[in-house]
C-alpha cells in the first residue's frame, strides 16, 4: 500500500505543514489512512495528525470527511458534545503523491483496547453508564443538531480522552517532544537518540519489574493481571473516524456499518435514518457490559452471513413483525412471504435478560434493567426506537437519581422478559 497512490511512509522526526508539526510515532491506521502522533510547534501541543492515501477516490472521501468534521468543529465552540474535533487541515506532498492530511485533537486508547485491557470482562454497569451518556451526547448532536449520521459506530471508533494508561500519553507524562529530523541525516538528530535511549531504558526496567515478580512467586509466571485498575478514572469519551458520515437528507453508501453493529434495515436494504446508529450504539453498550460482541453472524451449511445474523437477532429479541420482514428490497432473498426465514427454519429463542444472566452471570434485577434499557433501541421497527435524546432521559442511565427505594420499587416490576412480545417458542439445533 506504500506506493503511487497509496499510504505516505512516515519516519519519526518527519515535519509537516512546513514544519508545524513534527511526527512522533504512530498512532494507528484504517483502510484509507495512517494516524500519526505530531507535535504542534506553535501551540507546544500534541496532535493526532491523519495522512491519507494519495489516489483521487481517497483524496475525495477526505474532502467529505473534512467538511464533516468542519461542521462538527464549529458547531460546538464550547467543546462539549463528546465528538473529535478538527484541528486544522493541509496536503502534503510525498513521493506517492498528495495526501490529504488532517489534524485533530489528540485522544486516547478505544473503548476495544479498553475491554482488551478488561481481559474481555466486561466493565462494571456504572463505567458502561459513563461511557454510554457521552456516546448519547455525542449521537444527540450529530443527528439533532447537524442531521449527520454516522454510519460506523464500533469500539475503535469511540475514543477515551482520559488515557488508561498515562505513560502513554506524552501530555500527561512530560515527555519530550521529539524535534524535527536534521535535514540531510537520515537516521534522525540527537533528540531522536536520547528519547529512544529513554525508551529502552524503560522497557529494560519493565521486563526487570515482571522477572522480579516471576521470582517472587516461586518462579511461575504471574497471573495476567489487568493492566490499570478502573477505580476513580472519570472515564470520557468521543465519536471519531467520520469517514463514512453522512448526511440524512444525502445517503451515500447502500450497505453501511461494520458487519457486527449493523443495523436489520441495512440488511433488508428496506432505508436506513439516524435508527441505524441507535441499533449500533445497543451493540456497543451491550459489547461493553459483557465484553462479547451482540451478534457474530456466520454463514454456515445452506446459509448466508446474512441470513444467520438475522436469525441471531430473533433468537435474542423475538421474531420479526411480517411487515418489517418483507419491506426491503432484498426481503425476498431471506423471507418466504409468511415473514419466515427460508433456510434457517429453527429458531432457538432466548430472551436478551435470560442471556445476560445465563451467560454473563448478571444477577436479575441487573439483567432486567439493563434489557429494558436496550430492547427498545433495538426495535426492528427503526422508527420505534427511540431517538438519542430520549435514550438519555432514560432510568437506567440516571440511577444516581434515584432513591434507594425508588431502586428497589423500579427492579420489583413484572419479571417479564423484555422485547419478546413476538416470541413463539420452537427448539431445535442450527
Ligand atoms: P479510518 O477512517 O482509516 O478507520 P480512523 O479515523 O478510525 O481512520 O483512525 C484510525 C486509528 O487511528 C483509530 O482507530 C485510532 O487508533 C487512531 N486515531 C484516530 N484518531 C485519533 C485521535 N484523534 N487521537 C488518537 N488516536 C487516533
Ligand atoms: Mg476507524
Amino acid at each position: 500500500s506504500y506506493r503511487k497512490g497509496g499510504y505516505h511512509a512516515v519516519r519519526v522526526g518527519d515535519s509537516f505543514a512546513g514544519g508545524l508539526y513534527i511526527a512522533q510515532r504512530k498512532l494507528g491506521w484504517g483502510q484509507f489512512s495512517t494516524v500519526w502522533l505530531a507535535y504542534d510547534t506553535r501551540s507546544s501541543k500534541y496532535v493526532a495528525l491523519k495522512i491519507q492515501k494519495s489516489a483521487p477516490q481517497f483524496s475525495q472521501a477526505a474532502a467529505h470527511e473534512i467538511e464533516v468534521l468542519s461542521a462538527i468543529t464549529e458547531g460546538d465552540p464550547a467543546n462539549v458534545k463528546c465528538v473529535v474535533r478538527l484541528v486544522d487541515h493541509f496536503k502534503h506532498a510525498g513521493p506517492n503523491g498528495q495526501h490529504p492530511c488532517m489534524v485533530l485533537e489528540f485522544l486516547g486508547d478505544s473503548l476495544l483496547q479498553l475491554i482488551k485491557y478488561n481481559r474481555y470482562k466486561g466493565l462494571e454497569l456504572n463505567r458502561v453508564r459513563e461511557i454510554c451518556k457521552c456516546i448519547l451526547t455525542g449521537l444527540d448532536y450529530l443527528h439533532r443538531e447537524l442531521g449527520l449520521i454516522h454510519t460506523d459506530l464500533k469500539l475503535e471508533n469511540i475514543l477515551l480522552y482520559s488515557t488508561i494508561n498515562p505513560t502513554k500519553d506524552p501530555t500527561r507524562s512530560g515527555m519530550t517532544p521529539i524535534l524535527a529530523r536534521p535535514e540531510g541525516n537520515p537516521n534522525g538528530g540527537a533528540t531522536i537518540n536520547i528519547i529512544e535511549k529513554k525508551l529502552k531504558q524503560r522497557a529494560r526496567r519493565a521486563v526487570a519489574r515482571i522477572s522480579e515478580r516471576r521470582a517472587s512467586m516461586g518462579g511461575f509466571a504471574a497471573p495476567p493481571k489487568p493492566s490499570r485498575r478502573l477505580d476513580g478514572i472519570d472515564l470520557r469519551c468521543k465519536v471519531v473516524d467520520f469517514g463514512s458520515a453522512c448526511w440524512a437528507d444525502k445517503l451515500l453508501a447502500e450497505e453501511i456499518q461494520t458487519r457486527q453493529y449493523r443495523a436489520p434495515e441495512v440488511i433488508l436494504q428496506s432505508g436506513y435514518s439516524f435508527p441505524a446508529d441507535i441499533w449500533s450504539f445497543a451493540c456497543i453498550a451491550f459489547e461493553l457490559a459483557t465484553g462479547e460482541m451482540m451478534f457474530t453472524p456466520k454463514s454456515g451449511q445452506g446459509f448466508s452471513e446474512d441470513e444467520d445474523h438475522l436469525a441471531l437477532m430473533m433468537e435474542l429479541l423475538g421474531k420479526m413483525p411480517r411487515k418489517i420482514a418483507t419491506s426491503g428490497a432484498r426481503s425476498k432473498d431471506y423471507f418466504d412471504r409468511y415473514g419466515d426465514l427460508k433456510r434457517i427454519r429453527r429458531l432457538k429463542y432466548r430472551p436478551l435478560d435470560r442471556f445476560l444472566v445465563d451467560k454473563f452471570n448478571f444477577s436479575d434485577t441487573d439483567a432486567l434493567e439493563f434489557a429494558k434499557f436496550l430492547c427498545p433501541l433495538l426495535d426492528f421497527e427503526p422508527d420505534r426506537r427511540p431517538t438519542a435524546q430520549q435514550c438519555l432521559q432514560h432510568p437506567w442511565l440516571n440511577v444516581e437519581n434515584l432513591t434507594q427505594d425508588e431502586v428497589k420499587s423500579a427492579s420489583s416490576v413484572e419479571k417479564m422478559s423484555v422485547g419478546m412480545t413476538n416470541l413463539q417458542i420452537k427448539v431445535g439445533k442450527r
